[in-house]
């Protein structure tokens, strides 16, 4: 047996770098030695949260977004060698529901999965992990710098999966109407890691979209929008107090008609308060979960359900992805080389040695879009 440091959480809500005992290979297991980590808001929010540490634990190793190289496979490993670059992916199926059995375990019914660094499971935090070789995505080695991202890729790769997969269906009501009729124009809110990939995926398949955040104009996360052949909006100039004034940014930044919107923030009301600007027979895709002020959410409720219900409006919630999406990524990462150059590497704002942790979870800085651990 060996101990490795890692990073963890815990009981009682405190971050800590200590060893963690690794257990022994299994015969179909990789011993991956993890060379970056990325950190989440599903990380910082943990801070706050009683933690889900694996049995036996007072303690969660942390990280669900990595990227390592294999440095053992056991015995019955037959698609990794000793080398390889691999991305894990995060959620283990509960076993239980038809959608963990066919391998649609980001669909699960039952809530028991479990995920890596975030429930029941130790994460990625690690100077090496264990991981099964069916949980491993095979990286391309001119993608090593940037795969980190393709955990949080996937999540905008299975939103838009799925909003496809229901407009199509209702609205492809011909042969004649393809899926670039019904996505012609789109607003993601939240120029956060999960939004502007999200913007990647729709950058590469040329779809026009806006991108929308507090930050103002000028900074990295207008100038990776425009990279992405994009449109960016600085949400403040649209505040009246808390109200968002969307027939000014309408009329000022020629945004409307919008089939499609993708809420990956923190705070849903911008979005409830974008209602306006949606097309008939629109779809909303909410990534973020509701944090901020309940009353104000609460005072846009009523216009936003009577819009939808008149638009004929679909509301979608979309959580993790599943192993196929990781696949797509790759897809995705290597076009998106081709089309707008190193725009992946500059989303990774921050990186640091993981003996600086501490610092890294403490970046505030409005530059900062993704930060990463440096591991080896
Ligand atoms: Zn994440
Ligand atoms: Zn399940």
């Amino acid at each position: 047996m060996r101990d490795v440091k890692s990073i963890a959480i815990t009981r009682a809500n405190k971050l800590i770098q200590d060893r963690v005992d690794l257990p022994v290979l299994n015969k179909d297991q990789v011993l991956v030695r993890t060379l970056r980590t990325g950190i989440c808001s599903t990380e910082r929010e943990l801070m706050h949260q009683t933690i889900n540490a694996p049995d036996g634990y007072d303690f969660l190793v942390l990280g669900h977004e990595a990227v390592g190289e294999i440095a053992e496979t056991g015995s019955a490993v037959s698609q990794f060698q000793k080398g390889d670059i691999v991305v894990p992916s995060v959620r283990r199926g509960c076993g239980e529901c038809v959608f963990c059995n066919s391998n649609r375990s980001d669909m699960c019914n039952t809530g028991r999965y479990t995920e890596r660094g975030i429930v029941k499971l130790h994460g990625f935090m690690s100077e090496y992990f264990i991981e099964q070789e069916a949980n491993l995505t095979k990286i391309p080695p001119p993608l090593k710098s940037q795969a980190v991202l393709l955990e949080p890729l996937t999540i905008g790769i299975k939103a838009l999966e799925e909003y496809y997969k229901v407009q199509k269906s209702r609205l492809c009501i011909t042969k004649d109407i393809s899926e670039k009729d019904i996505l012609k124009n789109a607003l993601i809110i939240g120029a956060g890691p999960v939004g502007l990939l999200t913007a990647v995926i729709l950058a590469c398949d040329d779809v026009p979209f806006v991108c929308a955040d507090i930050d103002e104009d000028g900074g990295i996360k207008s100038e990776i929008v425009r990279m992405l052949n994009g449109k960016y909006v600085n949400l403040r100039e649209y505040l009246d107090g808390d109200i968002l004034n969307s027939s000014k940014l309408s009329r000022e930044k020629s945004v409307g008609d919008l089939d499609l919107i993708v809420d990956a923030s923190p705070d849903p009301v911008t979005c409830m308060q974008m209602i306006d600007l949606l097309r008939f027979n629109g779809a909303i895709v909410h990534l973020g979960l509701p944090g901020g002020n309940k009353e104000r959410r609460m005072s846009c409720l009523d216009h936003y359900i009577t819009s939808l219900v008149l638009k004929n409006g679909v509301i979608l919630g979309s959580v993790n992805a599943n192993f196929a999406n990781f696949k797509t990524g790759i897809t995705y990462m290597e076009q998106c080389q081709k089309k707008f150059g190193d725009v992946l590497d500059r989303i990774i704002t921050h990186r640091f040695h993981f003996s600086d942790y501490q610092q890294a979870f403490d970046v505030k800085s409005k530059d900062r879009i993704k930060v990463v651990l440096e591991w080896s």
